[in-house]
């Protein structure tokens, strides 16, 4: 079970998106990143790896 909010079982996409505690977390954190905050994996890693590229860009 998901120990954050106890009600389902845990996964990495659960831990990260669906568990209403960690989405809270980051969607604020998301929005601080100026990023559109998203539920899926995949689309997350790419949305992170962009910012990095685009940091590598700026130097
Ligand atoms: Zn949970």
């Amino acid at each position: 079970m998901c120990l954050l909010c106890n009600s389902t079982s845990e996964s990495r996409d659960h831990l990260y998106f669906d568990c209403p505690f960690s989405w809270g977390i980051w969607s604020v954190l998301a929005s601080r990143c100026d990023l559109n905050p998203e539920r899926v994996w995949s689309r997350v890693m790419n949305q992170l790896l962009d910012l990095t590229m685009d940091r590598l860009k700026d130097t």
